[in-house]
C-alpha cells in the first residue's frame, strides 16, 4: 500500500505526517526531500559501483570498443568506491 509507514522500533504501521509513533512513541524519522535524494544517489553510485566491478574484468577479454578501457574502468571503479564509502559514512553519520 501507498504511503503507508511503519515506525522503526516496533513496526506498527503509521499515519502519514505522523512525528511520533503512537505505540512505542519513537521519534519517526522525518521525511524529507534531502533525505530521499541522498537515498537515491546512494543507489546511483551503488549501480554505478557494481557496473563498473563488472566491466573492469570485460575491459581485460573483450577488444576496444565494446567496454570502456580497462584503465577507465579502473580509475572509475576507485572514484566510485570512494564516494561510495564517503556516502557510508555521511549515512552513518545521520543516524546518530
Ligand atoms: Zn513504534
Amino acid at each position: 500500500m501507498e504511503g503507508m509507514e511503519h515506525c522503526l522500533s516496533c513496526n506498527s504501521t503509521l499515519k502519514t505526517g505522523e512525528k511520533e509513533c503512537w505505540a512505542c512513541s519513537a521519534v519517526v524519522a522525518e521525511k524529507n526531500p534531502k533525505t530521499s535524494l541522498h537515498a537515491r544517489f546512494q543507489t546511483v553510485i551503488k549501480v554505478l559501483f557494481i557496473m563498473f566491478a563488472v566491466l573492469t574484468p570485460l575491459a581485460l577479454v573483450l577488444p576496444d570498443g565494446y567496454v570502456p578501457s580497462f584503465k577507465k574502468c579502473v580509475v572509475g571503479l576507485i572514484v566510485l568506491g570512494l564516494a561510495r564509502s564517503s556516502i557510508q559514512t555521511m549515512t552513518e553519520t545521520r543516524k546518530e
